[in-house]
């Protein structure tokens, strides 16, 4: 079989940037993305696509309405297609009164249950979404029990790799395409097929194959060692601020061993976005069930690390303001989980924002790209709370008042800092870097703070125009 057509069910920001670039670089391939959401699908539609990625724009723009299209005929699309990937989010789900986190497999589980229901002829079904391991298994489960005469599947795991605010790059130059499948005694004719997409410009060395199980785990392993990284150097930067050692100076003296590398070894308020606590959760639920007390027990400092961060980052915002911050007005600059991306799933900046609302803070929020300030659903567990946007200032709506007149968007930096107590930086976006602070300072409540949660600013310069910094793992002189 010759791949034409493909399917991939979940118009995410996994979903959308991958099937972009295939359609790109497989431009005899046609690729259908669907969704059951009608306005994500709308949004890839239209001029104003639903995810920020540098390069996205112009990939789309060269290939939608040639080879790639975005549509909700979910049935149709599956018909239709030779390869099906799954690209639907895997949440985590808590259970046993929150103690207990997993994946929660249940949009996979529907994907599964409609491409049981509406396939024809030979499908090969690719799992794109992070899973547990052995989910392959439950996948194909469904579809042999609902096979019908004449519909025949293939299972392949395809773990994807790409990284937030750099996913283009990420697409056309992958390190690595991982491909995991059934061993068996004529080979795998999924895996040659799917090899052949990737090979119109991934070159064959760069794609690894392997047993199911183990592109599964990888996948999960990959995450939970680039999270481990940076809660080793966080938890080494509370080292160098009890101690007056500097934290990048011990990053760059640790990184200068080939053995180790310099990449992932930047100290900040913490990691977040959709993956590496849910992939780490995902991997210690899996040691939990196995009966490995003592692995679980290891990947979950990670995470344990992570939230130490957040809250001692947090902490240390209310006791360098006198201890209080009731009523005083906080700038914070960047609310995505990292530059480049309009993200913010598990964003560092809500741990933060929701400390300080804690603590009667007024909020001034400032991010060149997000637009949806999700806070409020996490700072009151409401899910799907509405959020609208204006064009140039977004803003929040169905807030309880007390909130609403806590919390006021900015469109620019300059806005959100101006009478203020103090600004803390949550998202290394490089125009932070490239602001006036002179400017700034001379608008802001003194003495004025910079609180420096990602090691970008100038920390010198902005202590010589008189404001009293704190960063991470580095004791200022005053
Ligand atoms: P996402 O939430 O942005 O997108 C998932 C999409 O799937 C949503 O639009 C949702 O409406 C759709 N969907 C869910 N169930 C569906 C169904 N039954 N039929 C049709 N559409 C359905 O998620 P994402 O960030 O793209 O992540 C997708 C998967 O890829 C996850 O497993 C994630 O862990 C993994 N992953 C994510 C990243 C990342 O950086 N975001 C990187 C690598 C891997």
């Amino acid at each position: 079989m010759v791949i034409k057509k493909i399917c991939c069910i979940g118009a995410g920001y996994v979903g959308g940037p991958t099937c972009s670039v295939i359609a790109l670089k497989c431009p005899d391939i046609t690729v259908t993305v669907v969704d059951k959401s009608k306005e994500r699908i709308a949004q890839w539609n239209s001029e104003k696509l639903p995810i920020y990625e540098p390069g996205l724009d112009e990939v789309v723009r060269q290939c939608r309405g040639i080879n790639l299209f975005f549509s909700t005929n979910i049935a149709t699309a599956i018909k239709e297609a030779d390869l099906i990937f799954i690209s639907v989010n895997t949440p985590t789900k808590t259970f046993g009164n929150g103690k207990g986190r997993a994946a929660d497999l249940k949009y996979v589980e529907s994907a599964a249950r409609i491409i049981a229901d509406v396939a024809t002829g030979h499908k090969i079904v690719v799992e794109k979404s992070t899973v547990p391991v052995r989910a392959a298994e439950s996948i194909m489960n469904v579809l042999r029990a609902n096979q019908r005469s004449g519909v025949s599947y293939q299972i392949l795991s395809n773990p994807e790799f790409l990284s937030e605010g750099t996913a283009i790059d990420n697409l056309l130059n992958a390190d690595r395409v991982l491909i995991g499948g059934e061993d068996t005694n004529e080979g795998n004719a999924a895996v040659e097929e799917l090899c052949w997409v990737y090979e119109h410009w991934i070159p064959r060395i760069n794609i690894i194959t392997t047993n199911t199980w183990s592109s599964e785990l990888s996948k999960l392993a990959a995450n939970a060692f680039l999270a481990q990284r940076i809660s080793s150097i966080n938890s080494l930067s509370a080292v160098c601020e009890a101690t007056g050692a500097n934290v990048s100076e011990v990053a760059m003296a640790v990184g200068r061993d080939s053995r180790i590398g310099p990449k992932f070894l930047q100290a900040s308020v913490g990691f977040g976005g959709s993956c590496f606590q849910k992939d780490i959760l995902n991997l210690v639920y899996i040691c939990e069930c196995l009966n490995l007390p003592e692995v679980a027990a290891y990947w979950q400092q990670v995470i344990d690390i992570n939230e130490y961060q957040k809250s001692r980052f947090s902490a240390k915002i209310i006791e360098s303001l006198f201890n209080t911050v009731t009523d005083k007005q906080i700038a914070i600059l960047g609310f995505a989980f990292k530059k480049d991306t309009g993200d913010t799933r598990e964003s560092p900046a809500i741990h933060v924002a929701k400390t300080l609302l804690d603590e009667g803070a007024k909020l001034h929020i400032y991010d060149p790209k997000v637009v949806i300030f999700n806070i409020s659903c996490y700072y009151f567990n409401v899910e799907n709370c509405q959020i609208l946007e204006d064009l140039t200032h977004p803003y929040i709506t169905d807030e309880p008042e007390n909130v609403k007149d806590s919390i006021t968007i900015h469109s620019n930096a300059y806005s959100a800092t101006s009478g203020t107590h103090a600004i803390v930086v949550c998202t290394e976006w490089d125009e932070f870097t490239a602001l006036d602070f002179q400017k700034i300072y001379k608008n802001m409540i003194k003495p004025a703070y910079v609180f420096d949660g990602r090691m970008i600013l100038n920390h010198e310069e902005l202590a010589k125009i008189g404001f009293v910094v704190h960063t991470i793992g580095k004791r200022m002189s005053r």
